[in-house]
C-alpha cells in the first residue's frame, strides 16, 4: 500500500508564502514534535549533564556541528527559539545561515564588525538609514575604520572611491527614503573586478540592508550580494511589538558572526524571537501582498493630485528605474513586488524648497491631528500605516547640504502602508491635501 502512495513532497517545492507559515517546525535544535506552535523558551543558563558535555559545548560553539545539534550552555551563546527563527530567516532569504541580533542596528554593527578591522575602508551609498550613517561617521572612525560615501546609483564610481584597504561596499535598495534603486548585479561586477588578485581576506564584500523590501519582495543574495542585514523590527516582525535584527549569508560567515555576537553581546531575547517566529515571519507574505496593493492604489492617487510634485514608488509605470525594479524586486515565483514603501513631495505656494517644507509640515501635522488611518511615527512595516518627514526626522543626522545634494527634499514625505482598507487611507490623505 505505502509503496503506491506518493512520496512526501520536499519542502522546497512549496511556495514561499506557504513555507513562511509552516517553516521548518521540526528541527535538530529541539525536539517538540507534538507542538503545533513552538513553545516559548526562557532559560538564561542550561543544565549540563557532565563536565564533558559542557566542555564539548564550548568546543563546538559557533562551528557547523553546533548548528546541527547544539549543546546549549548559556542564552547569550545560543538558544532554541532564536535558533528556530534563524533557520527560517535563512530559508526565506535563500542564505546558508542567519544570525539574529537585538536590533537592526546591532545586526548592521555585527556585519560590519566581522568584515572590517583597523585601517580598513568601507564604501557606502550616500543616503543611508540615519543611525547606519552615524555608526559609520561617529563610531567606526574611533577604531580607524573609515567610510567614504559615493553615489552607487552609478556603480562605476565605486572603482574610483575604493582603495586597496576597502573591505565592504554597503547600501540599501530601495534607498531609504528616496526609493532610488541600486543595481546589485552591476555593483557585483565592479566588485568582482576590484577583487581580482586579492586574497580571500582582502576581498571586498557587498552588504545590503534589505529591510525595506523583505525577502518576500527581494532576495539580494540571488543578485550577488554577500551579506544581507535586516531590522526585524519592521515588516518581518510586522506588528511593531518587538525589536530585532538579522545578518544572513553563506555558511562561512556563521562562525565569526556567532563569536562577535557572543562578545559584543547584542543577542535577540528569546522572548522577542518567539513572536517574530510565530506571528511575524509566517504572516509576512500575506501582509506584504495586501500592503503592496494599498501602496499601488495610494501611489496612483497621489500622482493625480495637483498639490503633489512627485511620487516615487517602484510599482508606478513612470518610476525612473522601472526596468531595474522589475529585475530586482520580485517574489520567489517571479512576480513583480515593488513593496509597501513610498515617498512623495508636495508643491509649495511658490517654487522654493522652504514653502514645500512648510506644506509638508502642515500636511503631516494635519494627518497627525485628524487622520484615523495614518499615524505620524518613525519606523515602518507595521499593520498600521505610518507617515513621517525624513528630512527633519529619521535623516536628521545627515548634514543638510548632503541631503539636498542626494535628492532628499525638506518637503518629502515617507509613507509605510499598513493593512487598513486602502479607500480609508486615501480618504484621509485627501482631507489632509485639501487642508494645505
Ligand atoms: C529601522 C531600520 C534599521 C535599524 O533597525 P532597528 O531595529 O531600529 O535597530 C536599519 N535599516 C533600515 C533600513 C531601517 O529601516
Amino acid at each position: 500500500m505505502s509503496d503506491e502512495r506518493k512520496p512526501k513532497k520536499p519542502r522546497e517545492q512549496y511556495r514561499l508564502r506557504t513555507r513562511l507559515i509552516h517553516g521548518s517546525f521540526a528541527t535538530g535544535r529541539w525536539d517538540y514534535d507534538h507542538h503545533v506552535v513552538p513553545p516559548q523558551s526562557s532559560s538564561a543558563t542550561y543544565r549540563l549533564s557532565s563536565v564533558h558535555r559542557g566542555a564539548q559545548g564550548f568546543i563546538e560553539f559557533a562551528t557547523p556541528e553546533s548548528r546541527r545539534a547544539p549543546i546549549y550552555i548559556y542564552d547569550r551563546l545560543d538558544e532554541p527559539s532564536r535558533g528556530m527563527l534563524e533557520e527560517n530567516l535563512a530559508a526565506a532569504e535563500g542564505g546558508g545561515v542567519a544570525v539574529t541580533f537585538a536590533t537592526g542596528m546591532a545586526a548592521v554593527s555585527g556585519a560590519l564588525g566581522i568584515l572590517t578591522a583597523s585601517g580598513d575602508q568601507i564604501v557606502a551609498h550616500q543616503v543611508l538609514y540615519g543611525c547606519t550613517h552615524s555608526l559609520m561617521t561617529s563610531w567606526l572612525p574611533r577604531y580607524k575604520i573609515r567610510t567614504d560615501f559615493c553615489d552607487l546609483g552609478k556603480p562605476e564610481t565605486l572603482a574610483s572611491v575604493a582603495t586597496e584597504d576597502c573591505r565592504v561596499v554597503y547600501f540599501e535598495t530601495p534607498v531609504n527614503p528616496t526609493m532610488e534603486l541600486i543595481d546589485m548585479q552591476a555593483v557585483r561586477r565592479v566588485v568582482d573586478r576590484l577583487n581580482t588578485g586579492r586574497t580571500e581576506a582582502e576581498k571586498i564584500r557587498i552588504v545590503v540592508d534589505n529591510t525595506f523590501s523583505t525577502p518576500y519582495c527581494q532576495r539580494p543574495l540571488e543578485h550577488g550580494v554577500d551579506l544581507v542585514v535586516h531590522s526585524l523590527t519592521k515588516d518581518i516582525g510586522g506588528f511593531g511589538t518587538e525589536m530585532g535584527g538579522a545578518v544572513i549569508g553563506a555558511n562561512e560567515y556563521f562562525n565569526l558572526l556567532m563569536l562577535y555576537r557572543k562578545d559584543f553581546g547584542g543577542v535577540l531575547s528569546p522572548k522577542n524571537a518567539w513572536p517574530v517566529l510565530v506571528y511575524g515571519l509566517p504572516t509576512l507574505a500575506a501582509r506584504m501582498v495586501n500592503q503592496q496593493k494599498s501602496a499601488m492604489h495610494v501611489a496612483e492617487f497621489l500622482q493625480r493630485q495637483a498639490k503633489v510634485a512627485r511620487v516615487l514608488y517602484p510599482g508606478l509605470p513612470n518610476f525612473p528605474q522601472r526596468e531595474l525594479a522589475r529585475r530586482q524586486m520580485t517574489t520567489p515565483d517571479g512576480a513583480f513586488a515593488p513593496g509597501c514603501m513610498l515617498y512623495f513631495e508636495l508643491k509649495g505656494r511658490d517654487n522654493t524648497t522652504k514653502s514645500a517644507a512648510e506644506a509638508a509640515e502642515r500636511f503631516v501635522d494635519y494627518v497627525a491631528e485628524k487622520s484615523y488611518t495614518v499615524t505620524l511615527a518613525v519606523s515602518l512595516g507595521q499593520i498600521k500605516t505610518l507617515i513621517e518627514n525624513p528630512f527633519s526626522m529619521t535623516h536628521a543626522a545627515i548634514p543638510e547640504e548632503e541631503k539636498l545634494r542626494c535628492g532628499l527634499q525638506p518637503g518629502g514625505i515617507r509613507l509605510s502602508l499598513g493593512l487598513e482598507d486602502w479607500h480609508d487611507i486615501i480618504a484621509d490623505l485627501e482631507d489632509a491635501l485639501e487642508a494645505v
